[in-house]
């Protein structure tokens, strides 16, 4: 088994085998490293994908080699340009790059089509007229073998039919194309699989020329041979697949030096990762789209207030290695918040917000208090924020009566508002259902700044916005989209495990006229409450707020 590595430590075990090889007397030795990442269009990359991303885009650059980016499209029933342009947009995103090397597999079917023609004349493939019915039937078991009463069938037969497969003479399923390999193979894969079946499908480059499409271990080796890929990186559920892969290699009439290795998915808690699966969230209306900020997607991370270096750095953590592993989303929120906390601005925002009414300032007066844009940034730069009488704070920044530990606002206490002044709760107002509709204090004017000119202690500390300047926002909070841990098991129903709570929406937020108007993306620490953005529904006359994710470890279902 292979030892788990880091990438940021120089290697992993893929990288331990090109070394290898890139030696003298080696396979690739005085080759350029080539790989490709090959994303099937049928949906929008996740954070799985950038693994595989990472692993084939910087094993590439790390031994100054090239990859291509390959939309692996030879599957026509789903595939859609709207998928191609997102996933480019995404590799870009994260930092990677093809330049002029984006290919797609559709482009080979022409040659595929020859080199299965080429397998039927050297005996190595026949035209088999079992159903998928029977021929699951007939696959046999580990003491049976497989049983095609097609095999020995004539070369010019096979290639007659083959050759009115592709003219479209017959139906969905009435028969394939397979390899002749070994019925009684121990690996399943090898009992004379199928390289060709007929499916009298659109495609969405293609259009209606093709009617029979290749499998993919047909079609996967001869992609990676015709752009003469040395490395083909791939996720571990093709191990079993691999002879097949070097069967094809190693008999159509194409030169080769491609080798298949295999790496664990990467997989995470309270998440799935299949597009097939997040397909359906977003075609049932589970959420709102591939890019809702629930959505492991990349589009998803990105709206919510992910950085790319965020997310690389959670992948680096992680590792590459070939056993498989779940890995806990906290570690990913963990990455983010140690990115946001060193470059994300400050600023106070107010969720729940109740009116507070410093008594004793002298009404229709405002001043300006500079605040620290990062105090963990040295120079870090400042910006003004408003007072003035009326502000807003948290309505759980108040009580009647304290609860032990509480040292908020509360009659007859002392408080500093953050950077202005400390001040003493005199009380509060409550309308006729007794709901708090406006805390009262006074505020002591030797305390400008936050500290008391005599020196006695004040120990809380909440946030405010000024009531005059302050813009009303809509706040959308994310908890969790799955409550399951592992809601991707083969024997869990994902959709019965979706988190009804997941989405939180909070309006007449306040938040800082400034930050009201920040950029779509632009990354901000409300102080005290987490890291937030704008949202790409944001406007000037009705802000939208996303939390990417909380100051704490607090992980919510
Ligand atoms: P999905 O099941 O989400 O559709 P896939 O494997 O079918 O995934 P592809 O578009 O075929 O998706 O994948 C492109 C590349 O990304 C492949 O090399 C695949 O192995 C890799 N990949 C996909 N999911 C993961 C994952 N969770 N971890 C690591 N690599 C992945
Ligand atoms: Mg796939």
């Amino acid at each position: 088994m292979a030892e788990e590595i880091k990438v940021t430590a120089g290697g992993n075990f893929i990288h331990d085998i090109i070394d290898e090889e890139q030696k003298e007397g080696g396979r690739t030795f005085g080759e350029k490293i080539h790989t490709r990442f090959p994303p099937e269009p049928n949906g929008y990359l996740h954070i799985g994908h950038v693994k595989a991303m990472c692993i084939d885009f910087g094993t590439a650059e790390k031994y100054g080699g090239i990859c291509n980016l390959r939309m692996d499209d030879t599957n026509p029933a789903k595939e859609d340009e709207e998928y191609v342009r997102a996933i480019q947009e995404d590799i870009h995103w994260m930092g990677f790059d093809w330049e002029d090397r984006f290919y797609y597999a559709s482009d080979y079917f022409e040659t595929m089509y020859d080199l299965a023609v080429g397998l039927i004349k050297k005996g190595l493939a026949y035209v088999c007229e079992l159903t998928p019915e029977e021929m699951s039937a007939n696959r046999g078991d580990l003491t049976h073998p497989a049983v095609s009463p097609y095999r020995d069938r004539p070369i010019e037969e096979s290639l007659d039919l083959f050759a009115r497969m592709r003219a479209g003479e017959f139906p969905n399923g009435a028969m394939t194309l397979r390899a002749k390999i070994d019925l009684a193979s121990g690996n399943f894969n090898m009992r004379d699989p199928a390289l060709y079946r007929i499916n009298h499908a659109e495609h969405h480059r293609q259009g209606n020329k093709w009617c029979i499409y290749p499998m993919y271990d047909y079609a996967h080796p001869i992609e990676d041979m015709i752009e003469q890929i040395n490395y083909s990186l791939c996720s571990l559920e093709f191990e079993n697949h691999r002879p097949l892969y070097n069967w094809v290699r190693d008999n159509v009439d194409l030169e080769a030096n491609n080798r298949q290795i295999e790496f664990a998915r990467l997989g995470i808690n309270y998440t799935v990762l299949s597009k097939r699966k997040l397909r359906n969230l977003v075609e049932n209306g589970y959420v709102r789209g591939w890019d809702d900020p629930r959505m492991p997607t990349l589009s998803g991370l990105r709206r919510r207030g992910y950085t790319p270096h965020a997310v690389r750095d959670f992948i680096e953590r992680v590792g590459v290695a070939k056993v498989p592993n779940t890995v806990e989303v906290a570690l990913l929120e963990n990455c983010l918040r140690e990115d946001l906390n060193a470059n994300a601005d400050r600023a106070m925002a107010v969720l729940h917000p109740v009116k507070l009414t410093i008594v004793n300032y002298p009404e229709g007066e405002s001043e300006t208090f500079m605040t620290d844009l990062n105090p963990t940034v040295e120079n870090g730069g400042q910006k003004a924020v408003s007072f003035s009488r009326n502000l807003y704070i948290e309505a759980d920044d108040y009580m009647d009566e304290p609860v032990k530990g509480y040292f908020r606002m509360f009659p007859g206490n002392e408080v500093r508002l953050k950077s202005a002044y400390v001040v003493r709760c005199t009380g509060c107002v409550r309308d006729e259902n007794g709901n708090l509709t406006e805390v009262l204090c006074e505020y002591d004017p030797a305390s400008r700044g936050g500290n008391t000119a005599d020196g006695r202690k004040v120990r809380g500390t909440i946030h405010w916005v000024d009531a005059a300047t302050a813009v009303d926002a809509e706040v959308r909070l994310y908890n969790a989209l799955f409550l399951d841990p592992d809601p991707d098991a083969a024997d869990k129903d994902y959709l019965a495990c979706l988190n009804p709570d997941s989405l939180e929406v909070l309006s007449g937020c306040k938040l800082e006229p400034d930050v009201a108007a920040a950029a779509v993306g632009h990354p901000y620490q409300f102080m005290r409450l987490g890291y937030f953005c704008a949202d790409k529904d944001s406007t000037p006359e009705k802000p939208v707020f996303n939390r990417s994710v909380s100051l704490k470890e607090s992980f919510k279902k």
